[in-house]
């Protein structure tokens, strides 16, 4: 299948607390998205929308800023600081009815976006959802590239299908975007729930670079609860390790006895204290371990069980067109 339409694009850049790296980043969206008109490979009523996630630093003024200064620029502002994952929600589900396709990247300039004329070739070839993948991580430090290897084997591992060095350089058409509003978990990890909406598919390689300014906002620290929160909110597998645990444990535990009425008969009497310490730190540890991990599940559905609002719009540079 080939398009033969030129299709609106809504660039969408998700922003916390980015007022040292806009004014650099801004001004470069608004090249290649002017480029891509003059090119005609998508029409002038394409936009770049700026989602300040709460910020507390210049950022929002700076969006309204350029929104004053050019047309193509667009911001709607969060009422609070909501995460990442959130703000870029917050974009996709603010420009699905006003758009063709929508490519989200980071506004900090380490998304390559020069990957976009790929992208786009590749929705005119048919495909509805363009994943941007990572082809070096030679501009991370060894232990990000590291942790981030990590992160992506034990996703996977974990029964979260995610594409690997993926993560939130992507296009998606409006049509992916209407079901995906369907989706309607509060609880969001989107890298891997854009493959569970389905449609034609395909990657594109880039090369990621460094950051243009300011610092990053992904420390350890978030990217392991990011991982935790991807692995609770799409799969169940932890809980079926459990079961396995719980069986492994039962089968150790039906041997102990056996061994137990063994030395009984045998009349050799053991000093029991050691092993018998031993069995119950065992069990106890991965009782509360087990207990750990369920109550994460529980958490969940208590979460979920609010339905809250997933994000709050508190301003935007224009009035909304219904
Ligand atoms: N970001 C956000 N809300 C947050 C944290 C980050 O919208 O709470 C944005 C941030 O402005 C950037 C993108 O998400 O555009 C990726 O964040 P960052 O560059 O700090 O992460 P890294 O690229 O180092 O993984
Ligand atoms: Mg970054």
């Amino acid at each position: 299948m080939t398009r033969e339409h030129t299709p609106k694009l809504i660039l969408i850049l998700p922003c916390y607390n980015e007022a040292d790296v806009l004014p650099v980043t801004a001004p470069l969206f608004l090249a290649k998205l002017r480029g891509l008109i003059a090119d005609g490979r998508v029409t002038d009523a394409s936009r770049i929308l700026f989602v300040d996630d709460g910020s507390s630093d210049g950022t929002w003024d700076l969006i309204k800023g350029f929104a004053a200064e050019d047309p193509h620029f667009t911001g709607i502002r969060q009422s609070r600081n909501r995460g990442h994952q959130n703000a870029v929600l917050a974009g996709l589900m603010e420009a699905k009815d006003h758009c063709d396709i929508t490519i989200s990247l980071d506004c900090d300039g380490q998304d390559d976006i020069d990957a976009m004329d790929e992208m786009l070739d590749a929705y005119a070839a048919g495909s509805e959802i363009v994943y941007g993948v990572r082809n070096d991580r030679e501009t991370d430090s060894f232990f990000k590239r590291f942790t981030a290897a990590r992160f992506y084997k034990l996703m996977n591992r974990m029964g979260v299908e995610s594409v690997y060095n993926h993560a939130d350089y992507r296009l998606v058409s409006s049509r992916v975007l209407q079901a995906f509003a369907d989706f309607q978990e509060v609880n969001i990890y989107l890298r891997g729930m854009f493959p569970l909406v389905g449609f034609p598919s395909t990657c594109v390689y880039y090369k990621r670079q460094e950051r243009a300014a300011g610092r990053s906002h992904y420390p350890f620290s978030k990217m392991a609860g990011l991982a935790a929160d991807g692995i609770t909110s799409l799969s169940i597998r932890p809980i079926r390790i459990i079961t396995a645990l719980g069986f492994f444990v039962s089968l150790i535990s039906l041997i102990g006895i056996i061994w137990i009425l063994i030395t009984h008969f045998t009349g050799h009497t053991v000093a029991g204290w050691a092993s018998t310490t031993a069995i119950i730190c065992f069990a106890t540890g991965i009782q509360m371990l087990s207990l750990g991990i369920i109550g994460e599940y529980v958490g969940k559905i208590y979460l979920e069980s609010k339905h809250r609002p997933r994000y709050i719009i508190s301003e935007r540079t224009e009035e909304k067109e219904e």
